[in-house]
């Protein structure tokens, strides 16, 4: 394919959201990241699981879990304050649902995600080219329609597909509702409030391990050990009305937050990124408003489905009621060419 037949694509923000995207779609695109940090940026130390609907289109695209040292979940164990133990869940999910669940270290997971976006494209046996990811310049600003982004260090940008996974620059679409903030101890709704970044956010070793000084030996012993804590706020979002406009479209967090109580927040990341699979090679910039808002029809409201079920786990449900009572929904989803067959057949009925 000639080079001026692709599409120049800008995405906000090398995330996890990002990174994928940027992978889906150097194989056919021009694609240009623009991150606020610098190449040592990397969202939080602690691990991450990706359940099978992430898995599996990791695996299309390259995904290796060594590199990543990623394990497999076989089984969740979870036990009471005394240590008796409480349940055994069975995780073994690949002969189910076609991969496995991995947990890996969050920054070795971002690393791999980075690898397969920048890469040079013989290495990774992929044509197109590597994206080009600019580090240490923000997004300031928006123009959804017509493609412009205004970086930090006054310059601007253009292309004709913008991909926002930043909240800074969603308010270019629209008048969207703050996030919702859970409160930790009761895990009930309360409010919305203003907040801060947390990622990076500094805990307090000495009232961690007072705040478990009632629990057995074992976990105490790993809470002391720690070197290193972070805290984070749960927050999380109602259904946006819209993820789209004109040749802009909001992906990971910033269009969906939810809780980590089912687990599902980056497996949405992951979804979102290969739902731009749709920008197929020869895509026209006259025909992408129609194609992201076309993406939008499959992942709204599937995410919309998972933000309540997320929401409903939060008081009612203990750890593995929760990851396994949605588990058909969740890690039955095959990426946007078979939602969407699925979605005119149903139309057809
Ligand atoms: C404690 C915790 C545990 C979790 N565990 C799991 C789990 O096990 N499984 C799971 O599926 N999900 C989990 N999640 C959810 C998951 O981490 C998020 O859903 C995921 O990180 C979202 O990715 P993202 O790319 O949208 O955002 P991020 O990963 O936050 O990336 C946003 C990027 O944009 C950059 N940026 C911000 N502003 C600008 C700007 N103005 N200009 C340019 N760049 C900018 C940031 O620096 C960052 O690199 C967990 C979340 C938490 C808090």
């Amino acid at each position: 394919m000639s080079d001026e037949s692709k599409l120049q694509v800008i995405i906000v923000g090398s995330g996890l959201a990002g990174l994928t995207a940027a992978r889906i779609l150097r194989e056919n695109h021009h694609v240009t990241v623009y991150e606020r940090g610098d190449a040592a940026i990397a969202t939080g130390g602690q691990g991450i699981i990706i359940a099978p609907n992430g898995v599996k289109i990791l695996e299309s695209i390259g995904y290796n879990r060594d590199r990543a040292g990623a394990v497999p979940i076989y089984g969740i164990r979870t036990y009471d304050k005394e240590g008796n133990v409480n349940k055994d869940v069975d995780m073994d999910l690949k002969p189910r649902f076609g991969a496995d669940c991995l947990a890996q270290k969050r920054s070795d997971f971002r690393d791999e995600l980075m690898r397969l976006a920048t890469t040079p494209s013989a290495d990774l046996g992929i044509k197109g080219n590597p994206a080009e990811i600019v580090f240490n310049n923000a997004v300031v600003g928006l123009d959804p329609e017509e493609g412009v982004v205004t970086l930090s260090d006054g310059s601007t940008a253009a292309a004709d597909v913008v991909i926002v996974s930043i909240e800074d620059a969603k308010k270019a679409l629209g008048d969207l509702p703050l996030p919702h903030w859970w409160e930790p101890s009761t895990c009930q709704n309360q409010s919305t409030k203003s907040t801060t970044e947390s990622w990076h956010a500094d805990g307090d070793r000495a009232k961690m391990v007072e705040d478990f000084g009632d629990f057995h030996e074992p976990l105490k012993i790993i809470l002391r050990a720690a070197t290193e804590v972070k805290v984070w706020e749960l927050q999380d979002l109602e259904p946006l009305l819209t993820w789209t406009q004109g040749r802009a479209m909001l992906i990971g967090d910033v269009a969906h937050a939810m809780t980590l109580m089912q687990g599902q927040g980056a497996n949405m990341s992951i979804e979102d990124a290969e739902s731009l699979r749709l920008l197929a090679p020869g895509t026209r910039r006259e025909d992408v408003q129609d194609i992201l808002k076309l993406a939008e029809t499959v992942r709204r409201p599937r995410i919309a489905q998972i933000q309540a079920e997320t929401r409903k786990s939060h008081s009612t449900f203990g750890v593995a009621e929760r990851v396994t009572r949605n588990l058909e929904f969740n890690c039955g989803y095959n990426g946007i060419h078979d939602a969407l067959k699925a979605q005119q057949e149903k139309a057809k009925a």
